[in-house]
């Protein structure tokens, strides 16, 4: 169990938080700000505790140059507003200079600054020097709550921790609880159901969700990889031609295992790759020439909802279909529907999922939604998270 801020003394200390500001902004206006309300219970938390708060974060990709468009400053207005205390923010183009360094020099317990972009450093995503040090000599405790990044070596998400006593937010801890929990000690039935279209990078996912679970379902893109290693036409469904034999080694471990490895019986299917083309119901095994797979089809619904019903704990990656088209978005619909209306512990693995029950309007019905889609991967595929392995042990 790794170490939280409940966990040492924060009291007069200057805490170094690396956050997760990566927020999405459209001519210069926040358009969702998830993510920084997100943060705030880890904030107000040492704000209360008295010490003296000192925020870090990326926001987009500017190379390791300042760009003027990804400014914190915007977060720094709107984490104002909703703190209701002022934000100092520490502008500067090398994130760190004398000024900043005199700013958190005088920084007060229960107070809060924000630094520039880190990625405005090019050494930021190398975890390389002199950056690491310098922003450890603003500070004397380090804070990880960007569980977006966890799986990142970077100087402000790992670095940091070489320096100084080094812990969880509330953030990151939530996510390792049940992302962990689930992984280690589910209830059972354990149920995964993997999708979207990248087979490539999800197999080394199935292979280790496989020594866990009890069911796992195949949806997605990736389905037609998975029928094609049977041995079956696929039309023009996506393929990825060098994980055939990965995913029939992946049929065949499964046998081997005992474990109930699902693939859809049916697709919902068209001639384009367009929410306009015609749609048509295909059995997997006798695909229609010219057709690809654009989604489940509704007997796989059907079997899928039922293991779903019947699941303890069910944990989700990856869309079912091309759920951004309405006439491809039943199947993953359905899905999320089916985890809303069960009792099991539900948890969604970021990205494209995290996008879908939003989308459905069942988020809340959830029992753990991951900020984290990459992240949220690695842990799923067993990896080490540099951002969480480096922090205190209790
Ligand atoms: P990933 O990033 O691997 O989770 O993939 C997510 C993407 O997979 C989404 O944009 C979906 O539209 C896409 N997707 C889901 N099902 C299919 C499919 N049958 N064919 C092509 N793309 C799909």
């Amino acid at each position: 169990m790794k170490k939280t801020i409940r966990d040492i003394d924060v009291s007069g200390k200057k805490v170094l938080v690396r956050c997760d500001f990566n927020v999405p902004m459209q001519n210069g206006e926040i358009t969702d700000d998830i993510r920084i309300t997100s943060a705030l219970p880890t904030i107000r938390y040492l704000i209360e505790n008295n010490a003296a708060v000192i925020l870090m974060s990326h926001m987009g990709r500017p190379k390791g140059e300042p760009k003027p468009e990804f400014t914190l400053k915007p977060v720094a207005e709107r984490l104002q507003k909703l703190l209701g205390q002022e934000i100092i923010f520490a502008q500067s183009d090398v994130v760190v200079d004398a000024g900043v360094e005199a700013a958190a020099a005088a920084l007060k317990p229960g107070q809060v600054m924000l630094l520039e972009n880190v990625r405005y450093r090019k050494e930021e995503t190398k975890n390389e020097e002199p950056f690491t040090g310098q922003l450890a000599a603003l500070g004397e405790i380090f804070v990880n709550d960007a569980f977006g990044t966890a799986h990142r070596a970077h100087c402000s998400t790992a670095g940091l921790a070489a320096y100084m006593p080094a812990v969880s937010g509330f953030l990151i801890e939530k996510e390792v609880k049940f992302l962990g929990d689930a992984l280690e000690e589910p209830e059972r039935p354990f149920v995964a159901i993997m999708g979207g279209a990248k087979v490539g990078d999800k197999i080394p996912v199935i292979k280790n969700l496989m020594k866990k679970v009890d069911t796992l379902l195949i949806g997605g893109g990736m389905t037609y990889t998975f029928i094609k290693a049977m041995g079956y036409d696929i039309g023009t469904s996506l393929l990825d031609e060098e994980s055939i034999d990965l995913a029939g080694e992946l049929l065949a471990q499964a046998r081997h295992d005992g474990v109930n490895l699902m693939i859809p019986v049916d697709s919902v299917c068209a001639r384009e790759f367009s929410n306009d083309s015609e749609k048509i119901v295909c059995d997997s095994t006798a695909m229609a020439d010219g057709y690809m797979g654009m989604d489940i089809g509704p007997k796989t619904v059907e079997l899928y909802s039922d293991v779903i019903a019947k699941a303890k704990t069910v944990v989700w990656n990856g869309p079912c279909g091309v759920f951004e088209m309405p006439n491809f978005e039943g199947g993953t619909k359905a899905i999320a529907q089916a985890l809303a209306d069960s009792d099991a512990v539900t948890i969604i693995g970021g990205g494209d999922s995290a996008a879908a029950v939003e989308q459905f309007g069942v988020a809340d019905k959830m029992t753990h939604i991951s900020t984290g889609g990459g992240a949220s991967l690695e842990f799923l595929e067993g990896k080490e998270l540099p951002g969480i392995v480096c922090l205190e042990e209790k």
